[in-house]
C-alpha cells in the first residue's frame, strides 16, 4: 500500500490520475473507520488500496470570500473546527451549528466539509445545510474541472456523483440576508449521530425559505411543499409567521420525510422530530403571532 501524500491540487490529482483506484484521504475520521472495519469505499473494489492524503494540500484547506457575487467558496479539507471560527461562523452560522455538533473537538479538528460530501451519509451534519443553501460542488480530475450542484452530487445511501480519480476541491455558498439554523435530534446531546435534522434558511432578498432535512431518506431532502408555504404564510415586512403557518410547515416537513425504521430510531418518532424541528427553525426565524 502506498501511501502519497501531495502537497499542491496539481500534485494530488496528477496522484489519483496515476493510481484512480486510491482511497483520498482528508481527516481520516470515516475513512480510517472504514479500513479498519474492513468497508472501504466503493471506488477502491473492496479491497486494500493506495491512500492520496490530501491534508497537507493548501489550495483544499482555505476559503475565499467572493463580495460581488456574494458567495463564499469552502476548499474540501476546511476543518469543523475552522467553519467555527470566525467571519465563517457569522456568515454562515447554520453550518457553523451543523458543524458544532458534529462528533468530539477530535473529530472537528481532523474532520472535514469535503469528507461530509465524499463519504456522503444521510446522516452527514454538513449535508442539510449544503443543501438549504444550493450549494455548488467543485470537483477536478487530470480530465478537468467541473461544478455540480450538491443535489445532484449526492446521489444516495453514501453515493455521490464523484468519479474515478476526481477530487472534490470546494463548496460555494450565497452569503444569504435571512435567518438561518440547523437542528439535530439524537439518542443523546454530544458525540451523536443525527436520528433527524433539519436546516432552515431564508432569503430575505428573494423572499424563499428553503428547508432541507437529513437521516430521514437515501439521502438529504429538500422540503419544497414546505418552502412554498412558509413563503407564502410569512409576513415579511414585520418578520413573523401565524401559527397556523408553522403548523403547515412542520406537517409539510414531515409529510416530506422518508423515514425508516433502523437500530437508532423508528419512521414514526423521525417524522415526528422533523415536525417538531420543523416548526421550531421556523419559529425561530419569523416571531409566531397567532391566528
Ligand atoms: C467518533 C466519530 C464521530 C463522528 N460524528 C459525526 C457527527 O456527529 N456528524 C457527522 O456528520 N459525521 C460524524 N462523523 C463522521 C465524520 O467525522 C464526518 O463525516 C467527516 O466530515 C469526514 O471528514 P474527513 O475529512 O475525516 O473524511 P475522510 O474520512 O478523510 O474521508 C471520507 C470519505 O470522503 C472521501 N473524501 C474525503 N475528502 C475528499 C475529497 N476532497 N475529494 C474526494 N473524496 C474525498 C474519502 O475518500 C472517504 O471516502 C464522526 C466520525 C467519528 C469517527
Amino acid at each position: 500500500m502506498a501511501v502519497l501524500v501531495p502537497l499542491s491540487l496539481d500534485e494530488a490529482v496528477d496522484a489519483l490520475a496515476m493510481r484512480p483506484g486510491a482511497l483520498v484521504v482528508a481527516g481520516g475520521t470515516d475513512a480510517m473507520v472504514a479500513i479498519n472495519e474492513g468497508h472501504l469505499p466503493v471506488a477502491t473494489g473492496g479491497g486494500p488500496a493506495d491512500v492520496v492524503s490530501i491534508d497537507r494540500v493548501a489550495e483544499l484547506r482555505t476559503w475565499t470570500h467572493d463580495p460581488s457575487a456574494g458567495t463564499v467558496t469552502i476548499g474540501a479539507a476546511v476543518t469543523y473546527t475552522e467553519l467555527l471560527a470566525d467571519p465563517l461562523r457569522s456568515w454562515l452560522p447554520a453550518l457553523a451549528e451543523a458543524a458544532r455538533t458534529v462528533g468530539s473537538p477530535q473529530i472537528r479538528n481532523a474532520g472535514t466539509l469535503g469528507g461530509n460530501l465524499g463519504t456522503c451519509s444521510p446522516a452527514g451534519d454538513g449535508l442539510p445545510v449544503l443543501s438549504a443553501l444550493d450549494a455548488v460542488v467543485h470537483l477536478r480530475s487530470s480530465a478537468g474541472e467541473r461544478q455540480l450542484s450538491v443535489h445532484d452530487f449526492m446521489v444516495g445511501v453514501k453515493r455521490t456523483a464523484l468519479a474515478p480519480g476526481e477530487l472534490i476541491t470546494a463548496v460555494t455558498l450565497p452569503l444569504l440576508d435571512g435567518w438561518q439554523g440547523y437542528a439535530k435530534v439524537g439518542v443523546r446531546n454530544a458525540m451523536v449521530i443525527a436520528t433527524a435534522s433539519a436546516c432552515l434558511a431564508v432569503d430575505q432578498a428573494r423572499r424563499t425559505v428553503a428547508i432541507a432535512l437529513g437521516s430521514v431518506g437515501p439521502t438529504i431532502i429538500r422540503c419544497r411543499d414546505a418552502e412554498a408555504l412558509a413563503a407564502a404564510g410569512v409576513d415579511w415586512e414585520r418578520g413573523t409567521a401565524p401559527g397556523s403557518v408553522l403548523d403547515d410547515v412542520a406537517a409539510a416537513a414531515a409529510a416530506a420525510s422518508r423515514p425508516i425504521d433502523d437500530h437508532r430510531s423508528t419512521a414514526d418518532y423521525r417524522r415526528r422530530a422533523v415536525a417538531v424541528m420543523a416548526r421550531r427553525l421556523a419559529r425561530r426565524a419569523f416571531a409566531e403571532v397567532s391566528g
